[in-house]
């Protein structure tokens, strides 16, 4: 049986990265830029203020001080948007707002906090400042943000291959781009298998279940950024099931839920083999042994096709630990790894499985370090403990018992702003 990372390793062996779209700067949010990305401007566009204050030119703020003022005669007012077209020139001042441009001849700015201007409070048409009292000495450059020290014109602003998080969208808002070229989303057809399955708006005859696997998948496959494309329920019957996969053909991947296991209606994996290629089955952990990989006939390209196990909990593991990394591969991102932090075990854990087991917990930070307490009953199918966790204990498939008060490391799902724990 495969180890985790030899199963992951085969998989991402087939993963493609997916081709180029241009879309609107704001829908690349967690996309990969496609493309560098010049500055055509200056960013700022010109010398500005960092402060309101008075542009005074520095060597007539020598000797300033509170008790020995200098003091400017206010030749104009400035608010940012406009330009002073007044000089500065030696005895005067400019009043200037924050981002305003630095007006000719000055070359600092001093805060109104190191002026008598506090006292003034505003300055208006009727009653405008014509003198400023300078508290301070100003160094040359004090207070002025200079045209271009954020991006230079013609310098390189972005870099193919970045992860384009709120600050590139706001930089490449800034440099006046409105779309962007970046490699797209992956579209994932999601199936449920199974003759127990229901759907969520039907009531449920007896022996039978709601498809649950449907929906935390989609909302997997949602939450990281890529396209879901529900293709609801397919019996354990041939025919309807390939009927469904039809539905997938124009996917970048196909994801199933249930059917690869040891029972006698575990056809899916048959199929695979069958009609296309089955890479693996099995790996070495728990929950989500029973784990199938390969590829099947897409409309114009080979699709590939991890069958996850039924189980409720069991897909969702699979999910994070194969299909996440696959599906990030597609659209071009490099660090596929979700964190995993050192944890102290509140419990006891006995691995008999001779399998990693990723056990459900609740991770939390006491005195400097980070705990964690498994979430109740590990049986694959329990969902409740799912929701309960907001990470995952990793117990080596060579340990065969983990003591409480040991420290392991645990993959963390969530963080605790997305969990109440
Ligand atoms: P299987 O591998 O198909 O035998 O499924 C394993 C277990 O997962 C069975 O108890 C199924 O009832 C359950 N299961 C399969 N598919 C779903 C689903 N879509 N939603 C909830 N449970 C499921
Ligand atoms: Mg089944």
């Amino acid at each position: 049986m495969l180890s985790v990372e030899e199963a992951l390793q085969k998989i991402l062996d087939e993963i493609d990265i997916l081709e180029e779209e241009t879309v609107p700067i704001l829908e690349s949010l967690g996309q990969v830029l496609a493309g560098d990305i010049k500055s055509d401007i200056n960013v700022p566009p010109l010398d500005n203020s960092a402060m309101d204050g008075y542009a005074v030119i520095s060597q007539d703020t020598i000797g300033a001080s509170e008790k020995t003022p200098r003091f400017l005669r206010v030749i104009d007012t400035v608010m940012a948007g406009s330009i002073s077209r007044k000089e500065v020139v030696p005895g005067t001042a400019v009043r200037i707002m924050t981002g305003a441009p630095v007006p000719g001849g000055a070359d600092a700015v001093v805060q109104f906090e190191n002026t008598d201007d506090e006292k003034h409070k505003k300055s208006t048409p009727d009653k405008p400042i014509t003198r400023a009292g300078i508290l301070s000495e100003a160094k040359s450059g004090l207070n002025i943000r200079r045209v271009g020290e954020d991006i230079a014109k013609g310098a390189m602003a972005l870099k193919k291959g970045t992860v384009i998080r709120a600050a590139e969208i706001g930089l490449m808002a800034s440099l006046g781009y409105g779309r962007v070229k970046v490699i797209r989303r992956p579209v994932v057809a999601i199936l449920s298998t199974g003759n127990e399955l229901v759907e969520i708006d039907k009531p449920l005859p007896e022996g039978k279940i709601h498809n649950s696997n449907g929906y935390s998948i989609a909302s997997l496959v949602k939450r990281y950024g890529f396209i879901p494309k529900v293709l609801g329920i397919a019996r354990d019957d041939e025919e309807e099931l390939l009927g469904k996969l039809k539905e997938a053909q124009d996917a970048d991947m196909l994801l199933t839920t249930g059917g690869v296991s040891m029972g006698d209606y575990d056809i899916v994996k048959d199929i695979i083999a069958r009609d296309g290629e089955l890479v693996f089955w099995k790996v070495r952990v728990k929950p989500g042994k029973p784990l199938a990989f390969g590829k099947i006939k897409g409309k114009d390209k080979i699709i590939p096709h991890l069958g996850l196990p039924g189980n409720a909990v069991s897909c969702m593991v699979s999910f994070e630990l194969f299909v996440r990394p696959a599906l990030m591969k597609m659209m071009g991102k490099k660090n596929f790894d979700k964190p995993t932090i050192e944890v102290i075990l509140e419990d006891t854990v006995i691995n008999n499985a001779g399998r990693r087991l990723y056990d459900r917990a609740v991770i939390e930070r006491r005195n400097g370090h980070y705990y964690a307490r498994l979430t109740g009953s590990q049986s694959s199918g329990i969902l409740t403990s799912m929701s309960l966790a907001n990470g995952l204990v990793i117990i080596p498939e060579d340990s065969k018992k983990v003591n409480k008060g040991d420290t392991v490391r645990a993959l963390m799902l969530d963080w605790n702003e997305e969990v109440n724990i």
